[in-house]
C-alpha cells in the first residue's frame, strides 16, 4: 500500500501525524494512505505559495507556458498509469478515466497558448484636460491583467484529475496554487505532484495537500494568506466557503451542482436522442454535474421513447471498471450509494421504477434504474441525486417545457433535441443555463467556458474566460507632459 505525503515547497512532507485510508470502491480494498493535514500543513503550504509568488509572476508568460507544455507531455507519457489509478480510486471505467486525462492534457496545452494571447481594451490617450482643470494634459492609459497571488483550489471526487488540471489555469497566468483533492479520491492529484516535480516548476508554485473538506478545506477558506479560493463541489459547500471567505473578503470562484434538463421534441432523431439520453444520465455512474438528470419528452412520443431507453439500458454492463467491456463502475463511495438509495426509497406517489439492472455482489454498486413520470416539485426533479438514474416525464408544448426546465435552483447545463432549427433556438434563448447543447449532451471543449448561474455558482472553468477569472485588471496611467 503506497503512503503519500503532502507536496509542499517542492518537497514531500507531513506535519500532521493523522492519516486517511483510501479505498477502491470496486473491491473495497485499502489501496493507499494519505495525510489528514493539520493547521501546520495548511499554513506551510500557504507560506510556500506566498514565497514563490514574486518569482513566478515576474517570469515571462512564455516561460510559464513552456513549463505547462512540458507538464502536459509528462502527463501524456503517464496516461495509462494515471487512468488505471483514477479508475481504482474513483470507480469510473478506465475508458472514462482515459478520456478525462486526455481532456486534462488538452486543457493544459490550451491554457499555455491562451495565456500568451490574452487581450484587453487597447491602450490609448483618454485624459480629459478640462475636467482636470489643466490647460494641457496628455497621458496614456494602459490596462494590464495581474495575477491575484495565492490561489487555493478545492477539488471534488467525481473528476479528480481532470478538475485538478482545470484548476491549474490559475497558475499559468502567474498565481501560485494549493490544490486540495477530495479526501476520497486524492491519488491522481498526488501523482500529478511527482510530474510537477519532474517538470522543473520553481519550488512552491504548485502545492498539493490532502485532508477532509470540513477540516482542511475550511482552514483554506479561513486562511488570510490566500487571495482567491476556487471550489468545484456541491452547492452547500460553496455557500459555506463563501460565508467564511466573506470574513476576509477573499475572492471566490465557485463551480457547483447541476440538474440538467434533456428536452426531447417529437421531431427529434429519437434513436440518437435515446442513446444519448442513456449515456448522459449514467455517465460516471451518474456522478456528473452536467448529467441529464431530468428527461422531458413530448407526450406524443413518450411511450415510444421509454421503450427505446429500456432497450438501450438493458445492454449496459455493470462490473469491474478496469475491464474494457464494462460500461458502468461502482459509485465512488458507500456514502454516495446510500444517498442515492435514500432518494429512490422516497419517490413521489406518481413516480414509478420501471427497470433496475443487476449489480455485482461486491463493490459500491447501485443498479441502473429507470423511473418514469417524475414529479416537477419532487426531489428527483429538484435535487442533485448523483446516481445511475434515468428519470423521465412528459410535456405537451414548448412553453410548458421551458417553464419546467428553468424551474430548479440550478443553472449549469441543459440540452434540447429537435430537427427544427427555429424551435431549437427559441428554446435555447429561453433556457437559463450556462451551457446549452442542441442535439447532444455533455461535450466540453478547452476553448469554451464551463460554468453556471443561480445555485450552480458563478465561476468559469476552461477557455480564456477562466484565465480572466484568475486575474484582476490594473489601470496604469502614464502622464506624458
Ligand atoms: P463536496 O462539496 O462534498 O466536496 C468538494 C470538495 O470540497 C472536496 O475536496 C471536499 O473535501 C471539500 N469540502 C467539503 N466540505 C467543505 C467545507 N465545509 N469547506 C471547505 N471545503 C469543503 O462535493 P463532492 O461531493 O466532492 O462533488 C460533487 C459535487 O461537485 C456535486 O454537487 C457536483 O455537481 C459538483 N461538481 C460541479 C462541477 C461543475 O463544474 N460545476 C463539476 C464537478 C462536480
Amino acid at each position: 500500500m503506497k503512503k503519500y505525503k503532502n507536496y509542499i515547497d517542492g518537497e514531500w512532507k507531513a506535519f500532521s501525524g493523522k492519516r486517511i485510508l483510501i479505498v477502491n470502491p470496486y473491491n473495497e480494498k485499502k489501496i493507499a494512505e494519505v495525510i489528514e493535514s493539520g493547521k501546520e500543513d495548511v499554513d506551510s503550504s500557504v507560506g510556500s505559495a506566498r514565497g514563490a509568488f514574486d518569482q513566478w509572476r515576474t517570469m515571462t508568460q512564455a516561460e510559464r507556458s513552456r513549463l505547462f507544455l512540458k507538464l502536459s507531455d509528462l502527463i501524456e507519457k503517464q496516461k495509462d498509469f494515471l487512468a488505471e489509478l483514477e479508475s481504482e480510486n474513483q470507480g469510473k471505467t478506465v475508458a472514462l478515466a482515459t478520456a478525462d486525462i486526455e481532456f486534462g492534457i488538452d486543457n493544459l496545452r490550451f491554457f499555455a497558448g491562451a495565456a500568451r494571447a490574452m487581450s484587453v481594451t487597447a491602450a490609448g490617450n483618454y485624459i480629459d484636460a478640462h475636467r482636470h482643470k489643466k490647460h494641457v494634459a496628455l497621458g496614456t492609459s494602459i490596462l494590464k491583467r495581474e495575477p491575484f497571488g495565492v490561489v487555493a483550489s478545492i477539488i471534488p471526487w467525481n473528476y479528480p484529475f481532470m478538475i485538478a488540471c482545470w484548476k491549474l489555469a490559475a497558475c499559468v497566468v502567474g498565481n501560485t496554487i494549493i490544490l486540495k483533492p477530495s479526501s476520497l479520491t486524492p491519488l491522481t492529484t498526488l501523482e500529478l505532484a511527482s510530474l510537477v516535480e519532474r517538470t522543473g516548476f520553481p519550488k512552491g508554485v504548485i502545492n498539493i495537500i490532502t485532508g477532509t473538506g470540513e477540516k482542511v478545506g475550511k482552514m483554506l477558506a479561513e486562511q488570510p494568506g490566500i487571495d482567491l479560493i476556487s471550489l468545484t463541489g456541491n452547492t452547500e459547500t460553496g455557500k459555506e466557503i463563501m460565508k467564511i471567505a466573506a470574513g476576509n473578503l477573499k475572492k471566490v470562484h465557485l463551480e457547483l451542482g447541476g440538474k440538467a434538463p434533456f428536452i426531447v421534441f417529437a421531431d427529434a432523431n429519437l434513436e440518437k436522442a435515446a442513446k444519448y439520453a442513456v449515456e448522459a444520465s449514467i455517465i460516471n455512474s451518474g456522478q456528473d454535474c452536467t448529467a441529464a438528470s431530468r428527461i422531458y419528452v413530448q407526450d406524443v412520443i413518450y411511450e415510444k421513447f421509454i421503450g427505446l431507453i429500456k432497450e438501450i439500458a438493458k445492454e449496459i454492463k455493470l462490473g469491474d471498471p478496469g475491464k474494457h467491456n464494462t460500461n458502468l463502475g461502482p459509485m465512488a463511495s458507500s456514502q454516495q450509494r446510500a444517498k442515492v438509495a435514500g432518494f429512490i426509497k422516497n419517490l413521489g406517489k406518481n413516480e414509478k421504477v420501471i427497470y433496475q439492472s443487476d449489480i455485482p455482489e461486491k463493490g459500491y454498486f447501485y443498479p441502473l434504474t429507470i423511473i418514469r413520470d417524475f414529479e416537477q416539485k419532487g426531489n428527483l426533479c429538484q435535487k442533485e441525486i448523483f446516481g445511475p438514474i434515468i428519470a423521465l416525464a412528459k410535456f405537451s408544448d414548448e412553453k410548458e417545457v421551458i417553464t419546467k426546465a428553468n424551474d430548479v435552483d440550478y443553472g449549469l447545463a441543459s440540452s434540447v433535441w429537435t430537427e427544427h432549427v427555429e424551435r431549437a433556438f427559441r428554446v435555447v434563448n429561453a433556457l437559463k443555463f450556462g451551457e446549452v447543447w442542441i442535439n447532444d449532451h455533455l461535450p466540453l471543449v478547452s476553448e469554451m467556458p464551463h460554468g453556471g448561474l443561480k445555485q450552480s455558482g458563478h465561476g468559469r472553468d476552461l477557455s480564456v474566460h477562466c484565465l480572466e477569472d484568475y486575474t484582476y485588471l490594473k489601470h496604469i496611467y502614464v502622464g506624458l507632459l
